[in-house]
């Protein structure tokens, strides 16, 4: 595990920046021109929280409490697109050059915290549940590991129930996010 999921699933999923983020994006840092450096570090050190839509598409909610949450989508395949203002006007894109979304899902699908364009999205998104179990498990046994994992066992019933069309799994990743955040608050 590269990163601490719980953490990994915050920065996801609550959009919360997260320091060890920035360690793991050493490599991409030295090899972006100059002109992307700031998009590539707003991408790890801003809020921004992104979620599956469809194959291939993630869906961004930006902004801090304070202020005017939006949405946005993007296109993660071949030809990468986000329907942001600063990728519409801004970005060289005869250059493949990428917006801060498109850094932040770069990253966070590098980093196996979000499906590739390849991943059956249902079949991924059932695996990362079960797999939150698997980590829940490697805490020591106390009430609240306890309670996270009946959480969890609820959610992953509730998403069995679903078909794949239907799937809103914006609302399943905030869930497990959300669920394995209680399980940070006492360790770290
Ligand atoms: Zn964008």
């Amino acid at each position: 595990m590269i990163l601490h999921r719980a953490h990994a699933l915050r920065t996801a999923f609550l959009g919360y920046p997260v320091n060890e983020l920035v360690s793991h994006v050493d490599a991409i840092k030295e090899i972006v021109e100059i002109s992307q450096l700031a998009r590539v570090n707003s991408a790890i050190t801003e809020s921004i929280a992104i979620y599956p839509l469809k194959q291939g598409y993630f869906t961004v909610s930006s902004g801090s409490e304070d202020s005017n949450e939006y949405s946005i989508d993007i296109y993660y395949k071949q030809s990468k697109s986000c329907s942001c203002q600063d990728f519409l006007y801004n970005i060289d894109k005869d250059k493949n050059h990428m917006c801060k979304h498109l850094w932040k899902a770069h990253i966070l699908i590098i980093l196996n915290f979000l499906p590739t364009v390849t991943n059956d999205l249902y079949e991924w998104s059932l695996a990362e549940l079960n797999k939150d179990i698997e980590f829940l498990q490697t805490y020591p046994v106390s009430q609240r590991r306890q309670s996270c994992v009946e959480q969890m066992k609820i959610v992953i019933n509730q998403f069995q129930k679903e078909t794949s069309e239907s799937l809103n799994y914006r609302k399943y990743m905030i869930l497990r996010a959300n669920i394995l955040s209680q399980i940070l608050n006492v360790s770290d």
